[in-house]
């Protein structure tokens, strides 16, 4: 069966050390082992390595994006927006050499949104990229803030979906997790963060003024396809449909402009829940390389007791159709 993974993650001992000027700036954060740490890197860095690896596991193409937090991180808006189209340039590259093999969503300088709209579009026009890959908030701004409807309305206009993928939480949201450092990371902070985040956009209405815009949630969508009806029942206790806030309910918006990927681990149940929450055709195949094991992640939905019909959709029809591959 024809394989097409969308969360897989590339980077250079350069990017790496934007990234570690980044966390400085976080209090808490997960902690990998060193020697795993180091083995991720290799395998990051080393791009040629991940071909024989896609070869072995039947993926024909893998959708590329930088590694966590791209150019967001950044803290100066004229650096990143220099970043964001150094480095998207050189994916493009790495994808110019394999055409068949990859394709990439886009870094977007999110610090100044009239120039990650920009880049948006020279991504997608000009470097043939199938939309962004977003990290979390930047610098503490979510994506339902006034100042990113330039990045909405462009997303929407150029049919480019947006992904928006797991990072660390705003410092002084990490109470909560203090004398746990087990439940940093994915083990459960990310997903809660990435899980709101989501639904921010949701509730801010992003929905209803760009109706055709396309979010992409990792992780079985962050455990939100279990509660869809929990989510309809607290905003109708609130006065929400009555307010007339939103023109749908928030399991609608779910189910049209959302999106949601299998990467990471997850059990056989998780999978049917989605299927049954919000259909197979909005599910798509990812392997969150190379932080995740290739070999689980496609065994996994082999395993899972879905239908053959269903599988093929999971596994390229939903991604050719979404990003025109
Ligand atoms: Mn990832």
């Amino acid at each position: 069966m024809r394989k097409i993974c969308i969360e897989e993650h590339w980077g250079t001992p350069e990017t790496e050390e934007l990234r570690m000027r980044w966390l400085k700036s976080i209090v808490f954060r997960v902690t990998l082992d060193s020697e795993i740490r180091n083995r991720l890197l290799q395998k990051m860095w080393s791009f040629e390595a991940r071909l024989p690896v896609m070869d072995e596991y039947g993926i024909a193409v893998q959708v590329i994006s930088l590694s966590s937090p791209g150019v967001q991180g950044i803290a100066d808006p004229r650096e990143a927006v220099y970043a964001a189209k150094k480095l998207n340039d050189a994916q493009a590259e790495l994808i110019h050499k394999y055409p068949d093999r990859f394709a990439g969503f886009a870094a977007l300088p999110l610090q100044s949104p009239k120039e990650a709209a920009d880049e948006l579009e020279r991504a997608v026009t000009q470097l043939g990229f199938r939309g962004a890959m977003i990290h979390g908030h930047t610098h503490g701004e979510y994506l339902d803030a006034e100042k990113f409807r330039v990045v909405w309305e462009r997303a929407e206009a150029l049919n480019a979906p947006l992904y928006l993928h797991v990072n660390e939480p705003m410092v002084d949201q990490m109470k909560i997790y203090q004398g746990r450092p087990e439940l940093l990371g994915p083990t459960w902070c990310w997903g809660v963060e990435t899980a709101t985040h989501a639904l921010r956009i949701i509730f801010g209405g992003m929905f209803d003024a760009y109706p055709k815009a396309a979010l992409i949630l990792d992780h079985m969508g962050e455990s939100l396809p279990y509660v869809l009806g929990r989510l309809d029942e607290g905003f109708t206790l609130v006065g929400g449909k009555k307010s007339g806030k939103l023109k749908k309910m928030p399991s609608e918006y779910f189910r049209e402009n959302v999106w949601i990927t299998t990467s990471g681990k997850f059990f056989p149940e998780t999978l049917q829940c989605a299927i049954r929450a919000i259909g197979a055709d909005r599910i798509l195949f990812a392997t969150d390389y190379p932080f995740a094991d290739t070999r689980e992640a496609v065994e996994q939905i082999e395993n899972s007791p879905v239908g053959e019909e269903d599988k093929e959709r999971i596994f390229h029809l939903n991604a050719e159709r979404l990003l025109g591959l």
